[in-house]
């Protein structure tokens, strides 16, 4: 197998713990949406709090609906690990490269599948 799968498999724990994170926070604190940040002068803790989680995070997660699907993927991506088949494209069966998934460490295709099916 090419690529590190346990460097993964940390990555993915660990991105996953910062999506449940996100999406328990979407529960308690935001029902609605967090994209109204325009008041930026009415910088209370929990804006400021906001503010530091985003930056934290290379993905924004600020839809919760993406921290699910993202949450859902990297379930999958784990399962892959434990069965041997991560790091493959599950559309051609090509390696994906390990630049890909350092960027997507969830990706399960190749990126010349993933810009196919980008292309409809
Ligand atoms: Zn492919």
């Amino acid at each position: 197998m090419a690529v590190d799968v346990d460097r993964f498999r940390e990555l993915l724990q660990e991105e996953r713990q910062r999506v449940v994170d996100a999406i328990e926070y979407l529960h308690k604190e935001n029902p609605g949406s967090i994209e109204d940040e325009t008041e930026d002068e009415t910088t209370d803790d929990h804006l400021a709090e906001t503010a530091t989680a985003t930056l934290d995070r290379e993905i924004d997660y600020t839809l919760e609906e993406n921290s699910e699907n993202v949450l859902s993927s990297i379930d999958g991506a784990l399962a892959r690990i434990e069965q041997g088949t991560y790091g493959t494209c599950v559309n051609c069966g090509e390696p994906i490269s390990e630049e890909r998934l350092a960027a997507i460490p969830w990706a399960t295709t190749c990126i010349d599948c993933k810009r196919l099916e980008e292309r409809g």
